[in-house]
């Protein structure tokens, strides 16, 4: 084998894929076909994305990256509402809001790591023949020196929307298109606009964002229409963007138009994630509209549910059960924000009907409501929490093991929450304690002893002196319970099945 691990696409996806497995001890190999990366599309990402970087230590680093108290300005007829997303606060930790980064900067971030932990991103190199085998796979590469052709034990397809990983493995997509497209450009704008905000125009014909995060100039636009609307193809120049503009009811001008580019999109969902040495993830197992700003953060949580698995599977017991368990947990994630997404750009772009009724009409006559409104937590919480994928757990996972079912608290498939604990130490907050790979052993103040070095290196043991009783909970590296019992030859077990074990303790133990 060449590699343990092939990456396919250094978009967000591939690159934090790539990390998380590097992370947990897989030999990688990253390869892009693109010799620069695209401009970004994604400048919104959310807190639980953002929590799932911190064992890989990027949260300092991207947010010397993400605007600083990122604000939105809603124009709803001639009213505007102001929205500081920093208000909005869901989830118990510090990185409890979204933020405003650029795809660009997050993928720069993320292929910076990578260089300074010795992995190099292969730009250039594209994929063009893969052979699955039992244990491996063969794939055919063209870069810039040539043909190569390598072996991996895993291939991760982390290719998008157009990747050829899916289609060489075999793997069907159910593809529908959208009636809609979108419209994207950087340019200079002149005219009433305040500076360094998102402003969100709710316009009868579709919401029009213009961001303070354009990258070849200081603005991007970003406009949803009905795809047949102009007619036009290509992308769209000054004088259909400052049509667009006008229809909104912006007083801007276009100056300049830096770069532009047309989409039109669809939702797509792989029939399976997996075969055989060959794993999907990112727009490669899922796509669907920009609405709700989900795409690149689903891809994020897929390469934290990945990574360590891959990198894990063949010390685990079943190393099929585990990495299926990566579908079983995450396909139904992306079925999910299809939906959510769906019902959001319904909204946002149906020129017609209900939806631009409530743009034109109805969202203009409750803008007055709309600063209390957001100030309730108890009204904004649920729905940041479903953007921010904070709804999602995997009780039903089968690398979810509960040896103390009926009783309460938090339960295997949960997401750990971020509290403060007291360890031998002194306090701490819990995702801080456990901001580091590997799987994080939580004793309760009673627990029966569980020594560390019969573990390996890849488990850390903390005691938790002011939780009482005898619970211990073993936490994944992407921040789900995964184990909750009493006994440790059942945490033993259970850290078998996921390969965390180290091989050379557990074969030591074995033989005696
Ligand atoms: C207008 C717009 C706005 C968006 N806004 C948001 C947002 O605010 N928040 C959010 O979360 N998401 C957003 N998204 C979605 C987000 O951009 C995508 O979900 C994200 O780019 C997916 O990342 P990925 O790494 O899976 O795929 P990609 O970013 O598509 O990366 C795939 C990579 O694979 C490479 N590749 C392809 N084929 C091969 C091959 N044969 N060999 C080698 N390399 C190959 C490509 O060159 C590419 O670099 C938006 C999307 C659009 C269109």
């Amino acid at each position: 084998m060449d590699r343990e691990v092939l990456v396919v696409g250094a978009g967000p996806t591939g690159l934090a894929l790539a990390l998380h497995a590097h992370a947990h001890g897989a030999e990688v190999r990253i390869v892009d076909r693109r010799v620069e990366p695209r401009p970004s599309r994604a400048l919104v990402m959310h807190p639980r994305t953002l929590e799932q970087f911190r064992p890989l230590d990027l949260v300092d680093v991207l947010r010397r990256r993400a605007l600083d108290e990122p604000q939105a300005l809603v124009h709803l007829g001639s009213r505007t509402v102001r929205v500081r997303l920093d208000d909005l606060r869901v989830g118990d930790g510090p990185l409890g809001h979204p933020w405003m980064v650029r795809q660009r900067d997050v993928e720069d971030v993320l292929a910076d790591a990578l260089h300074q932990r010795g992995v190099r991103v292969e730009r250039g190199a594209a994929l063009e023949d893969l052979a699955v085998g039992r244990d491996g796979a063969r794939a055919l590469l063209r870069g810039p020196s040539g043909e190569e052709r390598v072996t991996a034990r895993w291939v991760a397809g982390c290719d998008g929307i157009e990747g050829a990983v899916r289609l060489l493995a075999g793997i069907p997509v159910v593809s529908r298109a959208y009636r809609q497209e979108v419209l994207l450009a950087d340019v200079d704008l002149s005219g009433d606009l305040e500076a360094g905000v998102a402003h969100v125009v709710a316009a009868s014909r579709g919401l029009v964002f213009v961001f303070a995060l354009g990258e070849r100039a200081p603005w991007r636009v970003l406009a949803t229409r009905g795809a047949n609307d102009t007619g036009r193809q290509g992308p769209p120049d000054r004088d259909e963007l400052q049509q667009l503009l006008d229809a909104s009811g912006l007083a801007v001008r276009v100056d300049r138009v830096a770069w532009s580019d047309r989409l039109r999109l669809a939702r797509r969902l792989a029939a399976r994630y997996r075969r055989g040495p060959v794993v999907l993830a990112g727009d490669a197992a899922h796509s669907h509209s920009p609405a709700a700003a989900q795409g690149m953060n689903l891809g994020l949580q897929d390469a934290a549910a990945l990574g360590w698995r891959l990198a894990l599977a063949d010390s685990a017991r079943r190393p099929g059960v585990l990495l299926d368990s990566y579908e079983e947990e995450r396909r139904p994630v992306a079925r999910a924000s299809i939906t959510l997404t769906d019902l959001v750009f319904w909204a946002e772009s149906s020129p017609t009907g209900v939806a631009a009724l409530l743009r034109g009409v109805l969202a203009p006559l409750a803008a007055p409501l709309a600063p209390a409104l957001l100030r309730r937590p108890a009204l904004t919480a649920p729905t940041l929490r479903l953007l921010a994928g904070l709804w999602v757990q995997h009780r039903h996972s089968p690398v979810s093991r509960d040896d103390l079912p009926g009783h309460r608290g938090l339960r295997p498939g949960d997401r750990l929450p971020d509290s403060e604990v007291v360890t031998e130490h002194g306090p701490v907050r819990l995702h801080d304690l456990t901001a580091r790979p590997g799987i994080h052993v939580l004793l309760a103040r009673n627990a029966r002893d569980v020594p560390p070095s019969t573990l390996g290196p890849r488990v850390h043991v903390h005691r938790l002196r002011d939780r009482p009783g005898t619970t211990l909970v073993a936490v994944r590296p992407d921040g789900y319970l995964g184990y909750r019992g009493t006994d440790p030859v059942h945490l033993r077990a259970w850290l078998g099945d996921t390969g965390a074990l180290d091989r050379a303790v557990g074969v030591a133990r074995a033989t005696r």
